[in-house]
């Protein structure tokens, strides 16, 4: 066939399946003990409000999305994140009526028109949570453990999580005013995007992926120095609160994170070669997008990075065995035995397969093998005379007589 995936997309084939089911349900299971429960929103939204949500001058709003006019001639995009929908959700459904906190968690496919290379797609795929309405800074530290605890749970310890703290509305121009005293001698040196970056938003200018951006960036001025108490006070309870949970972090001021809506603290989760999480407080960005003053906090964590990184690392994903019992059969009778027998079985819970494919009575055994069942049995004339069958263990080859008739018999064999 000449028609392929569209770049930077991939199918997730049935072998794979059990990877992106195990971290899906390991993250849906902890998300669980904090109390999130799921949010699900379209796949696509009114491109303003990514504009407006995660801002004119980032990467995503400038050159990654997957904008077009859909035939009724609206501004229609695939969502690039999920923190924007999840609040127009919010605010639409006037949740923030309700008690708060309000704690959300999400997996979703993301669309981003990227260079596509290791670990970076068009479509990908993420697991976020987003919850609203406290602005204690346990609450960040307590986003941030739980991202933690996910990765821990899936076996990765070793991963590096940084922190920063990117101030508020009310410290933030100063600093602003410092950065864009020091990048002046050099404006001209910055790349296009940079420049109109320059007097709109300068601080995006620290998060450019163009090398000699970074060259003029390494020396400037950090955001850290230019904290308000509020800030101040802030980042030293979040700190006090991972230490109190012994999740080790290290303060990095250098990073800025791609989306605009981010206030106070922002972190990253990272080993040699990717980042795999990202996240931090945004407590003015339901107000932007309509809805009343009310903080939040919360992170993406890309999936087809953390599956990456936990093959590289050798981390066995259990992989369920596809078959309890294979029922092979002799002649027409005993198919038709051994196909309600496998449906009664599927209906208690043990995973049958039979002969679909015509196949000779030693191509089955060959079959079962391949499949993987645990135990595998051959209904014939006798059998169905004597209503006993003989289920055989796979593993050491030990042979077990059940009867026929008594569902529960075969299940404890096979349980
Ligand atoms: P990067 O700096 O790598 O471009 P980002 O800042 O754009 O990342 P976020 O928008 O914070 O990333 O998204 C959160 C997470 O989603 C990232 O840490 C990453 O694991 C994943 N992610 C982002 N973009 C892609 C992509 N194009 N392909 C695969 N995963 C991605
Ligand atoms: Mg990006």
């Amino acid at each position: 066939m000449d028609i392929q995936a569209p770049k930077g997309t991939k199918d997730m084939l049935p072998q794979d399946a059990y990877k992106w089911q195990y971290v899906e349900n390991t993250f849906k299971e902890i998300a669980k003990y904090y109390g999130m429960r799921e949010l699900r929103t379209p796949m696509f939204e009114h491109t303003e409000l990514f504009k407006r949500g995660v801002g004119d001058t980032t990467d995503i709003v400038q050159k990654e999305m997957y904008t077009f006019n859909d035939k009724g001639d609206r501004s229609i995009t695939l969502k690039p994140e999920g923190t924007a929908p999840a609040v127009r959700a919010f605010i639409e459904s006037r949740l923030f009526n309700e008690v708060q906190p309000t704690k959300l968690y999400y997996a979703t496919p993301c669309f981003r028109y990227e260079n596509v290379q290791k670990g970076r797609f068009r479509q990908f795929h993420q697991f976020g949570t987003e919850i609203f309405g406290s602005k204690e800074p346990s609450m960040d530290a307590e986003v941030i453990a739980f991202a933690m605890s996910v990765l821990k749970k899936l076996g990765l310890s070793s991963l590096s999580l940084n922190i920063n703290n990117l101030g508020c509305p009310s410290c933030r121009p100063k600093y602003n005013e410092a950065l864009k005293q020091y990048l002046k001698d050099n404006y001209e040196n910055l790349c296009d995007l940079c420049k109109s970056r320059f007097e709109k938003n300068p601080m995006r200018i620290l998060d450019c992926k163009n090398h000699k951006c970074n060259e003029i960036t390494k020396n400037a001025p950090i955001i850290l120095d230019f904290m308000c108490d509020e800030c101040d006070t802030h980042f030293t309870k979040v700190k006090e609160y991972l230490d109190a949970l012994n999740v080790p972090y290290k303060i990095d001021p250098g990073i800025v994170r791609g989306l605009d809506y981010y206030t106070k603290t922002i972190f990253e989760i990272l080993n040699d070669d990717f980042t795999v999480c990202g996240g931090g407080r945004y407590d003015k960005l339901i107000e932007q997008l309509g809805g009343p003053e009310m903080p939040a906090v919360g992170f993406g964590m890309g999936v087809e990075r953390l599956i990456m990184i936990l093959e590289k690392e050798g981390i066995e994903i259990p992989n369920e065995l596809l078959f309890d019992l294979y029922i092979g059969a002799r002649g027409d009778e005993a198919k038709l035995a051994a196909f309600t027998l496998a449906n009664k079985l599927r209906a208690v819970g043990i995973k049958t397969e039979v002969n679909h494919m015509g196949r000779s009575i030693k191509a089955e055994m060959k079959y079962a093998n391949k499949i993987g069942a645990a135990f595998t049995t051959i209904l014939g004339d006798d059998e169905l005379q004597n209503k006993v069958i003989k289920l055989k263990r796979m593993s050491d080859g030990e042979q077990f007589e059940v009867s026929l008739d008594h569902i529960e018999e075969i299940v404890n064999v096979i349980r």
